[in-house]
């Protein structure tokens, strides 16, 4: 019988803050231990939670970034549960009340688009860290209280593939939406994954297995790749496989069981009495979803539809932002948005990539980039000449044409000085001048050139090749 695996994903990510979910302390990675805490990240009794404005319109934003419906009433709940990282023995969270629900995310997957449903963004705060050394461990408290976003898809992914591609998309939605940094290594993004599987075509679920401990997507995908022909295997061999959660361990590359999965009311979730439920203004939503920006894939979209750019391009530039507005202010009320997306794509980021300097440092402006391409399209410089202007254009800021003209860069299309470069050529390389009379069409390439080269790049080349071979001809 053949399996199919059936995978949901749980994604935690920091919300980008300044303070922490219910108190002031500052939400920043990379403090010594215990430094950012207060009596209530502390969780000391007496202490009253004061909800983070901005982590509330962080969650509302994120669910219009994922299509959610947004309820007009959410409330906060305790997990209850012991462990040394939560000094109040519970967590807060949203239990059956999320301010996030039934949304959707399309990515690019398999050379077509899919579609994944979201049950839920709920809010939710981080717990501290435990940190083991030779003899001891020690509890750090900064984490604790920071603004969490728990992100709950529906079990449709099926393959180890699909769902490294899900969670790209996702992360670069959260980080379009400065919903959050997502950086995995300061541990800003937590996966946990529901895997189980069935028999291709059915449509029950098996006994649900959750891996926890996945620190990159890399792990992600390792730890799926793992566990779905382990499951295969086990039901293969007659094994009914129980719900539990398994530890995935990078190093030896297996996932481990380390105990039965916990039902919802182990939990003894229950709304927490210091906290209102959150009941948000239709003017408060409004004012949210009016500032919802672009999807990435609908960008990428657009730009091929919009501007004919090949699908590569556009990836590139829904790929940076920054780039991507560059682009769009470039081309907007020119005629070949291509020829400028060439140029942005290859010489303007090779430019800043070899300056290590960002396009905010730049000098001119989009539009100057788009008289380059158009001095280049009108056969007034070459393309080799536009480099240089380029470069000048990052040294001086000054515009395009302005440059051609203080260099005396201008194409010369005057036959008189092209047939005399093209004399002079012709009588400096006898030997490729006679190949090309013999019959070898690639000796006029080289001629060409050598007459490129003798303008400094500023023959009309399509010209150049005309003379010449009607010289060589005649
Ligand atoms: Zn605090």
């Amino acid at each position: 019988m053949e399996y199919e695996a059936v995978i949901g994903l749980e994604t935690h990510v920091q919300l980008k803050t300044k303070s922490k979910m219910w108190c002031g302390c500052a939400n920043e990675f990379g403090a010594s231990p215990n430094t950012n805490v207060c009596p209530v990240c502390l969780g000391m009794p007496g202490v009253l939670p004061v909800a983070n404005a901005e982590a509330l319109r962080l969650t509302v934003l994120t669910g219009f970034l994922l299509q959610c419906e947004i309820p007009r009433f959410a409330k906060f709940d305790r997990k209850n549960y012991f462990y040394p990282d939560s000094a109040k023995n519970y967590q807060v969270t949203q239990y059956d009340r999320p301010s996030t629900r039934e949304g959707f995310l399309d990515f690019e997957f398999n050379g077509g688009i899919s579609r994944v449903r979201i049950t839920r963004a709920h809010l939710e705060e981080d717990v501290g860290k435990n940190n083991h050394f030779d003899r001891h461990s020690g509890v750090d408290f900064n984490r604790a209280g920071v603004p969490l976003l728990e992100i709950v898809s529906e079990p449709e992914l099926t393959s180890a593939e699909m769902a490294h591609a899900y969670l790209n998309a996702l992360i670069e939605l959260l980080v379009r939406g400065g919903i959050s940094d997502c950086d995995m290594e300061k541990g800003m993004v937590r996966c946990d994954v529901n895997v189980s599987v069935r028999p291709k075509g059915s449509t029950g679920l098996g006994a649900k297995i959750e891996i926890k401990n996945m620190n990159s997507f890399s792990g992600v995908r390792h730890a799926l790749d793992y566990e779905i022909p382990r499951q295969i295997a086990a039901v293969t061999r007659g094994e009914k496989l129980r719900q539990e959660t398994r530890r995935w361990d990078d190093l030896g590359g297996i996932t481990e069981s380390m105990r039965s999965k916990e039902d919802a009311h182990d939990y003894r979730y229950f709304p927490d009495p210091d906290l209102l439920p959150f009941t948000p203004t239709e003017e408060w939503i409004a004012s949210i979803r009016a500032v919802v920006p672009e999807l990435p894939l609908a960008r990428k979209q657009r730009l091929i539809r919009d501007f004919g750019l090949p699908a590569g391009d556009a990836e590139v530039l829904k790929s940076n932002d920054a780039l991507g507005d560059f682009f769009e202010k470039a081309a907007a009320g020119g005629n070949n948005p291509k020829g400028i997306a060439n140029w942005i794509i290859n010489n303007l980021s090779a430019q800043l990539a070899a300056s290590a300097s960002s396009l905010a440092d730049l000098r001119f402006t989009p539009g100057q980039l788009r008289e380059l391409v158009e001095l280049i399209d009108a056969g007034r410089i070459s393309a080799k000449v536009g480099q240089e202007v380029l470069a000048d254009m990052f040294a001086t800021g000054d515009s395009p044409a302005a440059i051609v003209d203080r260099k005396g860069l201008a194409q010369v299309s005057d036959t008189g000085a092209i047939e005399k470069i093209c004399d002079e050529v012709i009588a400096a390389h006898p030997g490729p001048a006679d190949d090309f009379r013999a019959g070898k069409g690639a000796a006029l390439n080289f001629l060409k050139g050598q007459v490129m080269k003798l303008s400094k790049g500023k023959a009309n080349p399509g010209m150049a090749g005309e003379i010449l071979e009607r010289k060589l001809k005649g």
